[in-house]
C-alpha cells in the first residue's frame, strides 16, 4: 500500500503539506502512530540505538549489510550566515550515528553523507564556481583544501575569524572573503574528524552527489578526503551521477588525480536523483542541460562508468565501488562481470539499493554470494519527513516503476492468504 500511494504524483508533490496538516491535525504522537508502522517504518531505519540495531538484525538475517544516511543537509541559499553551531550539532549527529553503526555488529558499515551537512552550501557552490571559472584547476584546490584541513588541525573549531584565517595562509583560498576562509576551514576539520573516527571504527564514508551547481565543490572535498584517508584502503568514495553527460570524463580525472598521489580511489555510482531540476533550472536560464537527452543514454553511460570502475578495482583491490541502483539490466550486467574478474567476496565492490524498496534485486544478489547494503535513513521522525518528501519527489521514477516489486508483494499476500484458507 505504502510504495502504490508513492506513485501517486499528487500524493508525493504535496506529501509535506499532508504530513504538516496531518500534525497540527492529530499531534506529533497521532501522526507517529499512523506513520511509524506505514511510510516511516518501510523507509526509515529507526531514530534510537535500539532501533538501528533491530533494522542492522533484520539486513544481517537476511544477508544485508547496513549503509545509513542520516538526513542532514542544505541547499543554497538556506545557510544561516552566522550559525556555525548547526554544522557543530550536525556533526555530533552524524559521529554518534557512526558509533552506534560500529556496535551494530555490521561488517563494514558504510556511512554515507552530504557535505552541506558540514559547511555552508553557498560556499560550495563558490568553490564550484571557482573551479568552473578556472580560477582553480581541481589539483590546486585539493592541495590548498588539503592545506587548510591540515594545518592546526587540533585548534578548536570555534577559535575567532582572525586566530583560524591566521593559520590557514598555506591553504588560502584567493576570492573568499575573510568569513568564508572561516567557515571553509571549520568546514574542514568536521569533514576530517568524520574521517578520523571512519577510519578508526571501521567505517566506509561515502559521500553524495547533490545538484551541478553544487557537485564540483562537493568533489574537492571529497577528493581532499580520499587523499587524506585512502593510503592503504579506499574508506572515502565520492559519488557520481550518470545522467550527466560528462560523468564518464569527471571520474576518469577524479580517479587519476588520485592516483597521481599515490591513493585508492573509491566511488559510489548512481544514475542520479535531480533530474527534473536540473533540466529546469538549465532551461530557466537558457544553457543546454547537463543531464543525458534520454533514458537511453544515462543507461548506456552508467554501464560505462560500471565497466570502467570494475576494470581499475581488478587491478587494485584496495579501491572501493559500490554500484547503487535498483535497474535490473545494470545490475545483472554489473554481476555478470564482477564475478568474471572474481571480485564477488572481495569486499572492494558492494551493491547498494534504498531500504525498503528493491528486494527483489537485493535478496537474489546476496544469495548469490554477492555483497549488499540497503541505505536506510535514520533520524527523529519530523527530522526526517521533509527528507522523506524530497526524495519521494526526487525518486519518482523510482517509485512510480515499482510495479513489478508491488505485483511482487500482492502474489505473495496473496500466497500467505490461501495457506491460511
Ligand atoms: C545506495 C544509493 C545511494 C544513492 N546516492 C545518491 C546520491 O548521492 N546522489 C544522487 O543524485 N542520487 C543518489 N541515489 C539515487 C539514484 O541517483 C537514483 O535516483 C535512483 O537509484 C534511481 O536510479 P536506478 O539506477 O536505481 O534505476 P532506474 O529506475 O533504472 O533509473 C531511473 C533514473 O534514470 C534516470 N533517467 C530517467 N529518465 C531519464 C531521461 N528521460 N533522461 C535521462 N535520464 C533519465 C534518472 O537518473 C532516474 O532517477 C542513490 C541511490 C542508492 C540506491
Amino acid at each position: 500500500m505504502v510504495l502504490r500511494i508513492c506513485s501517486v504524483n499528487v500524493f508525493v508533490d504535496n506529501s509535506l503539506r499532508i504530513m504538516r496538516q496531518a500534525s497540527s491535525l492529530m499531534g506529533t504522537r497521532g501522526l507517529s502512530m499512523v506513520l511509524k508502522p506505514t511510510f516511516y517504518g518501510q523507509f526509515v531505519g529507526g531514530d534510537s540505538e535500539e532501533e538501528l540495531r533491530h533494522t542492522a538484525h533484520k539486513l544481517t538475517s537476511a544477508g544485508l549489510r547496513l549503509m545509513v544516511c542520516p538526513v542532514q543537509e542544505e541547499d543554497a541559499g538556506e545557510a544561516d550566515q552566522l550559525n556555525e553551531e548547526k554544522y557543530d550539532r550536525n556533526l555530533a549527529y552524524i559521529m554518534e550515528t557512526g558509533s552506534i553503526m560500529a556496535r551494530t555488529g555490521t561488517e563494514i558499515p558504510n556511512l554515507q553523507f552530504k557535505v552541506t551537512a558540514f559547511m555552508p552550501a553557498d560556499l560550495v557552490v563558490k568553490l564550484s564556481v571557482l573551479l568552473s571559472r578556472g580560477t582553480y584547476s581541481m589539483e590546486a584546490l585539493v592541495s590548498r583544501l588539503s592545506a587548510a584541513m591540515n594545518v592546526g588541525y587540533e585548534t578548536d573549531t570555534r577559535k575567532e575569524v582572525n586566530d583560524i584565517t591566521s593559520c590557514v595562509t598555506e591553504g588560502q583560498i584567493n576570492d573568499l572573503s575573510a568569513q568564508e576562509t572561516s567557515q571553509l576551514r571549520r568546514g574542514l576539520i568536521r569533514v576530517k574528524t568524520l574521517g578520523v573516527m571512519a577510519r578508526k571504527l571501521g567505517l566506509n564514508l561515502l559521500v553524495d552527489a547533490e545538484y551541478t551547481y553544487m557537485n564540483p565543490g562537493i568533489s574537492a572535498v571529497a577528493l581532499t578526503m580520499m587523499q587524506e584517508f585512502n593510503t592503504t584502503s579506499a574508506i572515502v568514495s565520492n559519488t557520481y551521477q550518470c545522467y550527466l553527460k560528462d560523468a564518464y570524463e569527471s571520474i576518469q580525472k577524479d580517479k587519476s588525480l588520485i592516483l597521481t598521489r599515490k591513493g585508492h580511489f573509491g566511488a559510489k555510482i548512481v544514475r542520479g536523483a535531480y533530474m527534473e531540476k536540473e533540466r529546469k533550472m538549465a532551461k530557466e536560464q537558457g544553457r543546454p542541460s547537463p543531464v543525458c537527452q534520454s533514458y537511453e543514454d544515462t543507461n548506456t553511460k552508467y554501464d560505462q562508468v560500471i565497466a570502467h570502475m570494475i576494470e581499475y578495482i581488478s587491478q587494485d583491490p584496495a579501491g572501493y565501488l559500490v554500484v547503487a541502483s535498483h535497474n535490473e539490466t545494470s545490475v545483472s550486467r554489473a554481476s555478470e562481470m564482477i564475478t568474471q574478474k572474481g571480485l564477488k567476496t572481495t569486499g572492494s565492490v558492494v551493491f547498494g539499493q534504498i531500504y525498503g524498496m528493491g528486494e527483489q534485486i537485493s535478496m537474489p544478489l546476496a544469495n548469490s554470494g554477492h555483497i549488499v547494503y540497503k541505505s536506510v535513513p535514520y533520524g527523529p521522525l519530523l527530522e526526517v519527513l521533509p527528507y522523506l518528501s524530497r526524495r519521494a519527489a526526487e525518486n519518482r521514477v523510482v517509485l512510480s516503476g515499482a510495479r513489478k516489486e508491488r505485483a511482487l508483494l500482492s502474489a505473495e499476500l496473496r500466497r500467505r492468504m490461501n495457506i491460511l484458507d
